[in-house]
């Protein structure tokens, strides 16, 4: 399969079935057990990126973009920050919730959202934070992906991806994953040094990184800053 086809994939799966399972896996519903343990571990990825934003005490000056927002998981807190939040996605359901999600909370035009592929994405922003997107993507793919926004961001690169090193352990559960109909893209590890050496190239250096691992869900996520 080519990368386009990857990505037209990835765009149709979070249009039909993935929209559904993730919107409920993104929620607060009720769920089945891997959804559960799924929901568990992309919660905690979420905050450990909320924390390192506030912990900087200068959230609210600034500009963030969030490719691949989804339903506006952490998109919606950062604006809740007093953050200006560029949200963006492939998918226009996924956007369509988010928006609604986010005038549910009274969050009129903070954050605005768009439609579009992240590598169409132009324009500057303090912070460019990519989470749970890259996993959709091979190697040869995700690293132009990661050249592109760090060629959005000023200051800084937050991204997370399933790492290569628990690639067996993934496959091994990959069918929970995306279980039944569902089933319509795989999953791609990355290997760190990769990734690094890409941010390293266009200027960046790993300020702060964590790793959130439950019994499904697996994300290295880096925090790459201007050098
Ligand atoms: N970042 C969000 C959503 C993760 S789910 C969060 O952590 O909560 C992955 C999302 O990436 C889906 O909403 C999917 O539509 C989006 N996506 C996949 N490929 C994309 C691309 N090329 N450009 C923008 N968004 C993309």
């Amino acid at each position: 399969m080519n990368v386009v086809d990857d990505k037209t994939v990835v765009r149709e799966y979070f249009n039909q079935t993935g929209f559904d399972r993730w919107r409920r896996i993104y929620g607060d519903g009720e769920v089945n057990k891997v959804q559960l343990d799924i929901r568990t571990g992309h919660q905690q990825t979420v905050d450990t990126v909320l924390g390192w934003l506030n912990d900087d005490g200068n959230l609210a000056e600034l500009t963030i973009c969030d490719a691949g927002c989804g339903v506006g998981s952490l998109s919606i807190p950062i604006a809740q920050s007093g953050a200006k939040v560029f949200s963006s996605d492939i998918s226009e359901k996924m956007v369509g919730e988010a928006k609604e999600r986010a005038t549910a909370l009274g969050l009129a035009n903070n954050p605005t959202f768009l439609v579009q592929d992240l590598e169409e994405l132009s324009g500057k922003y303090h912070t460019v934070i990519c989470l749970d997107v890259l996993i959709h993507y091979p190697a040869e793919k995700a690293i132009v992906m990661i050249e592109h926004l760090a060629s959005l961001a000023d200051d800084r690169l937050i991204l997370s991806f399933a790492p290569k090193t628990f690639l067996l352990t993934i496959l091994k559960r990959i069918g929970e994953f995306f279980p039944g109909p569902s089933k319509t893209t795989r999953a791609y590890q990355h290997r760190e040094a990769e990734i690094v050496k890409m941010l390293e190239s266009c200027g960046f250096k790993i300020k702060r990184d964590a790793m959130t691992s439950t019994s499904f869900y697996f994300s290295r996520i880096l925090e790459a800053v201007r050098r």
